[in-house]
């Protein structure tokens, strides 16, 4: 352990040093008071043994400056001291020391002192580092409170704390955002023909891709059952389309299999709005109802398809073109 030993006394500084040397510690030695600050500010040793009476700089006042710095850590302070008294004693130890020794010291008493701060120290960095597992595994926690286990996206929870905070951004900055509402088509087929198993890793495969076609500042959640809902950080209505088309295509390109469906393959449906596009929305759920509406859309017009909130329009106003992979 590094030691920090403060003594103007010479003699008494070569005994301090030679003895506790001994015992395998590396000392840092200081003349006075204000040598001994500028070595801890320089070394930030954890052990401080600093005689009271000291020119510059006071082992009282030393403690006290130590004691007000901001350590990584806990300091274990001694003070020596060659006055006895009951009173001197309280006074030190107010001040922030540890322990006193009373000098001249007993060679044997100074090593269990010394013993008993090491103990001490060691104690502190076990708490410390249980203390950061412990902020790990929280972290963890939080995280694992607002995943949805079998997409590995966000959760609902995720959605409503992500959507309330954008939204009250977007309402005091001049900010935009998107929402886009994805329901997978003729999935409860998809469970009947394929098996619930199958069914839960196509669940995994599409939530998988979309996450991969996002941007990073955009955000993804399971709002329930096979049904996704994305926020579009900082876009119109029009890059919202064209966000959720992109979407589209890329769950068409994974080419799942699905012999219920029109087109041969697993295919959504996906609902847009934007927030301060041609509305005055107070709150984001008549955005997110409005998505929910233009989804509704997409379905009873034919699935597989994007379709925007406010008017109603489908963004792809042609029929979506047959797909290469069901040409076959
Ligand atoms: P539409 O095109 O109109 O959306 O038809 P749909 O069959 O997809 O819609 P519906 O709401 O009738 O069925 C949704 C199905 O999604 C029913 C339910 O069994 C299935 N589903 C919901 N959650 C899960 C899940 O976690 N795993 C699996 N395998 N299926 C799920
Ligand atoms: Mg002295
Ligand atoms: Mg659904
Ligand atoms: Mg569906």
């Amino acid at each position: 352990m590094r030691i920090l030993v403060a003594e103007d006394d010479p003699v008494s500084r070569k005994i301090l040093i030679k003895t506790v040397e001994a015992w395998g510690h590396q000392i840092l030695a200081a003349e006075n008071g204000l040598e001994a600050w500028q070595l801890f500010q320089q070394e930030n040793p954890k052990f401080v043994i600093a005689d009271w009476l000291m020119p510059e700089l006071d082992g009282v006042e030393l403690c006290k400056k130590i004691r007000a710095s901001e350590t990584s850590g806990y300091i274990y302070f001694i003070l020596l001291t060659g006055k006895g008294q009951q009173k001197d004693i309280v006074e030190g130890l107010q001040a922030g020391a540890d322990d006193y020794l009373t000098k001249p010291f007993d060679i044997d008493e100074l090593r269990v002192r010394i013993r008993v701060g090491e103990r001490i120290l060691n104690l502190e960095k076990e708490l410390n580092s249980k203390n950061q597992a412990l902020e790990r595994l929280n972290e963890q926690l939080e995280t694992l409170a607002q995943t949805d286990a079998l997409m590995n996206i966000g959760n609902r929870r995720a959605f409503y704390e992500t959507i309330q905070r954008v939204h009250q951004r977007s309402c005091r900055y001049p900010n935009r955002y998107g929402i886009i509402m994805i329901d997978i088509d003729n999935f409860k087929n998809y469970n009947d023909s394929y098996g619930h198993a199958a069914g839960d890793e196509a669940l995994r495969a599409i939530a998988a891709t979309l996450k991969s076609s996002i941007r990073c500042s955009d955000e993804i959640f399971r709002w329930g059952g096979e049904e996704i809902v994305l926020v579009i950080m900082e876009q119109s209505l029009e890059q919202t389309l064209l966000a959720a088309e992109k979407l589209r295509g890329a769950v068409a390109a994974l080419e799942i299999p699905h012999k219920g469906c029109d087109r041969g393959y697993m295919t959504v449906s996906c609902g847009a709005a934007a927030f301060k596009e041609n509305c005055t929305d107070k709150e984001w759920e008549t955005v997110l109802e409005r998505a929910d509406q233009a989804l509704y859309r997409a379905k009873e017009s034919g699935r597989d398809r994007v379709c925007a909130g406010e008017t109603g329009v489908p963004s792809n106003q042609v029929p979506p073109k047959q797909h290469p992979a069901a040409e076959k």
